[in-house]
């Protein structure tokens, strides 16, 4: 059911996604004077830095030394600060009962469902025990196959395929049918040969929610063991044949998931399993082809989905349907399995109740919020400013590319046509999403929090299926969790999306300097619209179609640059317990970070008494932040986007105007000669 976004180079959240190319530059020593200052305690406010040296830890000592990760977070930055200045601002909106517009008043009710804990705890588990007891059931693969087929029953949509409709990557006017791989408890498919130390703390915590739910089921200790070791088991035998995380990371990534097939050689490699049937009882009726992201995970589905694994399939059910729903239960299971959360991140205390009403409702309500906020919190000098900087930032990539030596004439008109292509989505849509299908039933008519819940979730799952062959309106904007502190670039609709929920804190406000301006909102910018043109977004045309637009020799010579810092990356130590980057899966960040500050010293120039240092300092504060070493743990495997010290150092120690600020030279720790450079653009 999950909705996989494979497609979005997002800022600042983590989506894993990476490449992998042949290495053929020598290996760069990484500086060895910044030591990594990602988790408290590492940076002391008496301990004397230099900015020649240090940059961001530099100027972020005093807040480094001092600020702590508050409650309930693993981590903590400008990014978050911003974050709870808009979830406060929602926060006030949700309990407001008297509004006539209809997102607010589907967001009050929602949050009159979360917070009546009276009813929650009084209900218990019985909402969900018809949903458990109908797996428990199941004696045979017929009636497993009922069982499957059987949206009344079936609610969560459970399966071992999952399905959804997203634009073709071969033409991205049009809606198709993509059939994935199912959910996995651990992050990586190979920790099911060999446990990484991530890998064993989502085991635990997964392994501990699930047991805790299940006893209070009913279950004991014994059949909870067993029912955990049997979906651990089911989930073994289907990640042999599922993507890794290296898989995931590769260059090749999108052109392997793009398997265009007739709906009867995916029924062939699936054998018994009943995907016909799914697909039509949840309304995709007349298929003719579908989109195998992995037919040799199909083919084995084929041949797990028997009888003889009856009981470990209907076990690997149960224990991720128990997971889905422990944050709408009772009190007491909302407070263990936050807990046993909270621990495996490192997380200490809890979040605030309000906080969690929202964090539940952003989750349930989607588009819902999104419109609530853009009503409230965005105004048109926000959206003219913002259109104006990237207006300004396209004006320049397209001097950039035009002046880059080492691509054919051929290229650059293909590049410069994509830049003139794309498509601006700033602030806020001219037309919200309508929300008028999405009805949650009253508590005076039999409505509860999980009931709630599963309409919306169905609301949602039904929104994406019904644009199943239909035609993607280009002037739509597509959008999702606006109040998020993030952007975005769309490689299948070549757009840029700057969201308001970005549009404050550091990153902007009416009042800014230019100086700020580019050093917040504008890196931002500058970051999103050269993903067009990274090692991934390259891969797709102005249309946004999966299609090669590079000559082969400007193709070689851009995967020699990324090479070389992919390398460099390889290279780099971030600690002995962190160990080194892994360069092929930060390559797209790291080359949109650098373009983006290329981009705003390239606007810089031309402002009259530019105060570079006030521009390269507010920069290092965006990105400062603290991390768990849990956290940093999972970033160091599954995010993109480098750590926040690389970020800033790694990017400023490319530019001259840097270096020039500040009077680095050779012998100072922040210097990186001109030929050991690794910016790709
Ligand atoms: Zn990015």
């Amino acid at each position: 059911m999950l909705i996989k976004k494979y497609f979005r180079a997002a800022c600042s959240i983590a989506i894993a996604f990476a490449l992998t190319l042949q290495s053929s530059v020598t290996a760069l020593a990484a500086p060895d004077s910044w030591k990594d200052p990602s988790t408290i305690g590492s940076v002391s406010a008496t301990e004397a830095y230099n900015l020649k040296d240090d940059f961001y830890t530099t100027i972020n000592r005093d807040w480094l030394a001092a600020t702590a990760i508050p409650d309930g977070k693993d981590n903590y930055g400008e990014f978050n600060s911003l974050q709870e200045q808009n979830d406060a601002n929602l926060i006030e909106i949700m309990k407001k009962s008297d509004s006539d517009d209809l997102d607010q008043q589907i967001f009050n009710t929602y949050y009159e469902f979360l917070s009546d804990w009276d009813t929650r705890n009084a209900l218990g588990y019985a909402p969900i025990i018809p949903f458990i007891d109908s797996i428990r059931s199941i004696s045979s693969l017929e009636e497993m196959n009922k069982y499957l087929v059987n949206p009344d029953v079936n609610v969560l949509e459970n399966g071992i395929v999952s399905y959804y409709s997203t634009v073709s990557f071969d033409d991205p006017s049009k809606y198709v049918l993509n059939l994935s791989e199912s959910d996995l408890l651990l992050p990586d498919a190979n920790d099911y040969t060999t446990l990484s130390d991530l890998g064993s703390i989502y085991k635990d915590m997964y392994t501990d929610t699930a047991s805790y739910m299940l006893k209070r089921m009913g279950y004991s200790s014994k059949e909870a063991k067993k029912t955990i070791k049997d979906c651990f088991a089911y989930e073994a035998l289907l990640a042999k044949n599922m993507y890794t995380q290296d898989d995931l990371n590769s260059l090749d990534f999108f052109k392997n998931i793009n398997n265009v097939l007739p709906l009867a050689d995916v029924k062939a490699l699936l054998g018994n399993y009943p995907i016909e049937g799914i697909l039509n009882s949840v309304g995709f009726t007349d298929i003719d082809n579908v989109v195998a992201e992995n037919p040799k995970y199909l083919a084995s589905v084929g041949k797990l989905y028997n009888e003889k694994n009856l009981a470990l399939m209907k076990n690997y059910f149960i224990v991720h349907t128990v997971i889905y729903f422990s944050d709408i239960l009772d009190r007491e299971t909302y407070e263990t399995t936050e807990k046993i959360k909270n621990d495996a991140f490192g997380v200490s205390g809890m979040k605030s109740d309000d906080q969690y009403y929202l964090d539940t409702a952003k989750n349930n309500l989607m588009t819902v919020i999104d419109n609530v906020y853009i009503n409230n919190f965005t105004s048109d000098k926000m959206k003219k400013d913002i259109e104006g900087v990237i207006k300004d930032s396209i004006a320049y990539y397209r001097k950039m590319l035009m002046n880059e030596a080492w691509l054919s004439q051929q290229t650059k008109d293909a590049a410069t046509h994509k830049l003139d292509s794309m498509v601006i989505h700033a602030v806020k849509p001219d037309k919200l999403q309508d929300h008028s299908g999405l009805v949650l039933i009253p508590k005076s008519e039999g409505g509860n929090l999980v009931v709630a819940s599963l309409i919306a979730m169905k609301y949602w799952a039904q929104d994406n299926y019904k644009k199943y062959k239909t035609t993607k309106d280009r002037d739509a904007w597509d959008y999702d969790s606006m109040y998020e502190v993030n952007s975005y670039y769309n490689f299948t609709d070549n757009s840029i999306n700057i969201i308001p929920g970005i549009c404050g804190g550091v990153f902007y406000n009416e009042d800014m300097t230019k100086e700020e301006i580019y050093g917040g909102i504008g890196a931002v910018i500058g970051h999103e619209i050269s993903h067009a043109f990274d090692s991934r977004g390259g891969q797709f045309d102005a249309s946004g179609a999966l299609a090669d637009w590079w000559t082969p020799e400007d193709k070689a010579a851009f995967d020699d640059r990324v090479s070389k810092l992919t390398t460099y990356f390889d290279n780099l130590k971030v600690s002995d317990t962190m160990g080194n980057c892994n360069g092929v899966m930060l390559s797209g960040e790291a080359i949109a970070d650098m373009a983006g500050i290329k981009c705003m010293l390239n606007l810089a120039a031309k402002e009259p008494d530019f105060d570079y240092n006030k521009f390269f300092t507010h920069y290092a504060v965006m990105w400062r932040r603290l991390l768990t070493s849990e956290n940093e743990l999972y970033r160091m495997s599954q995010d993109p986007h480098p750590l926040s010290y690389l970020r800033t150092n790694l990017v400023l120690a490319q530019y001259d105007e840097f270096l020039n600020t500040y009077g680095i030279t050779a012998t100072d720790g922040m210097y990186i000669a001109p030929a050991d450079r690794i910016a790709v653009w």
